[in-house]
């Protein structure tokens, strides 16, 4: 299965892909996990990105794209399916990723929306500082990220929405919570990634089922 997740910082997307790419023994491709790696082995790229990481800023597409290649072709030669996390983050990466995927035979069956409040992330990430000492868990940092992920990254749901490849969950709960939810909507869905053709499918939003009914 190849999988694209999209999630403000701090809704979980690192532990969730984690948990998936074990779950469906599939490489797991984090972008902020590979720029972290070059800043602390201090490549050229890694000297490039750390400011951009620090201030919380989104790394350039022309530094990115040899690892996005990169990623891909790992995935490829792990048999073709992924989870991608932390890409996309703009339109224009989404429709990059959309159409080097697509010529290679790989697009996206599947995009996971992890939904979550800016109030709980933030709470998340300030918690998270204390024990990972990540050098963009600062306070301006955090805003930083969250006003980018509204800015540029929260539109492309709606393209992923309108081709029915979007499932939404509700990830304030418990990573545990969530995780159950995410394995168990996957399997559902696989028989209809398989059978069903992408434009004949709708967006589903599990965020409904967690929602108290009004009194
Ligand atoms: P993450 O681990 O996903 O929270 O990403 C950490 C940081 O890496 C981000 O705040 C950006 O500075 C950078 N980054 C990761 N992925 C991307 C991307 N797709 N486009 C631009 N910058 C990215």
């Amino acid at each position: 299965m190849r999988i694209g997740l999209v999630a403000p910082p701090g809704a979980g997307k690192g532990t969730q892909s984690a948990r998936i790419a074990a779950h469906l023994g599939i490489p797991h491709i984090c972008t902020g996990d590979i720029l972290r790696d070059h800043v602390s082995r201090g490549t050229d790229t890694g000297r490039k990105v750390s400011h951009y990481l620090d201030r919380g800023d989104l790394v350039p597409d022309e530094i990115l794209c040899d690892t996005i290649h990169q990623a891909l072709s790992d995935a490829i030669a792990a048999g073709g399916d992924y989870i991608l996390d932390g890409m996309p983050r703009t339109m224009e990466q989404a429709r990059t990723i959309h159409r080097v995927s697509s010529e290679l035979g790989m697009a996206a069956d599947v995009v996971l929306h992890l939904r979550a409040d800016d109030e709980t992330v933030t709470r998340r990430m300030l918690a998270r500082a204390a024990i990972e000492h990540r050098s963009d868990d600062t306070e301006p940092a955090i805003q930083r990220r969250l006003a980018l992920y509204h800015e540029m990254t929260e539109p492309i749901l709606a393209w992923y929405a309108f081709r029915g490849i979007l499932v939404t969950v509700d990830a304030t709960r418990t990573a545990a919570e969530v995780g159950r939810e995410i394995l168990t909507v996957l399997e559902v869905l696989r028989p209809v990634i398989r059978n069903v053709p992408e434009k004949m499918r709708r967006p589903v939003d599990l965020t409904m089922l967690h929602q108290t009914a009004p009194v």
